[in-house]
């Protein structure tokens, strides 16, 4: 795997680190309230596992699964493969996600977790990718872990066609091998 990465572009020091500051501004934020985190299968099952153990606060799981993304193109039309097992109306939820890219995925995800009545939600992204946001997405996330540039990276949850997510820290693939 090692001799497909380009370069390393978030070292897995640097990701733990940072999981570690948001931790303890999640924990603060929710404080008493006994949050569902909802995690966006599948991109994001790392950095769920690492950030949920890094709340000092009770909380809930739950995953959505959703699909549209094949290879490295977005299509923008979604499917949803698992929806949330748990009663919505009234909870704070908290969305955890790899990755906000064109913002599809969020948005879908936001809107329809939003029909449910929730008493609060709010989105936590480990990466961000401003520039490639689709025009009329104005979904903005209340928590990023790292901004990157418009390039397209592996590691640490995200994928190639199904592989790379055991890297232990985010890189980008070398051009060749898409
Ligand atoms: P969006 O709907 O925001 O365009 O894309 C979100 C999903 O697309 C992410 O959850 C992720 O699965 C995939 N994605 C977007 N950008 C990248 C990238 O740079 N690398 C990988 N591996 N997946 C990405
Ligand atoms: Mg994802």
């Amino acid at each position: 795997m090692e001799k497909d990465i380009q370069q390393v572009l978030i070292s897995e020091k640097e990701i733990q680190d940072r999981i570690a500051q948001l931790g303890e501004v999640l924990s603060k934020e929710y404080e008493g309230k006994n949050p569902l985190v909802v995690g966006v299968l599948k991109g994001v099952v790392v950095f769920y596992a690492d950030m949920i153990r890094k709340l000092t606060v009770p909380c809930e799981m739950d995953f959505m699964w959703i699909s549209s993304y094949q290879g490295t193109d977005s299509t923008g039309s979604m499917v949803i493969k698992r929806d949330v097992s748990s009663d919505i109306k009234g909870r704070h939820v908290l969305i955890l996600e790899d990755i906000f890219d064109t913002g599809s995925s969020l948005n879908f995800v936001y809107h329809h977790l939003l029909k449910k009545e929730p008493a609060s939600i709010k989105i936590c992204t480990l990466l961000d990718k401003p520039s490639r946001r689709k025009p009329g997405i104005t979904l903005k996330a209340d928590y990023v872990g790292f901004e990157i540039p418009n390039a397209f990276v592996v590691g640490y949850g995200l994928d190639y066609n199904e592989y790379y997510r055991n890297l232990p820290y985010v890189g980008v693939l070398k051009p060749e091998l898409y």
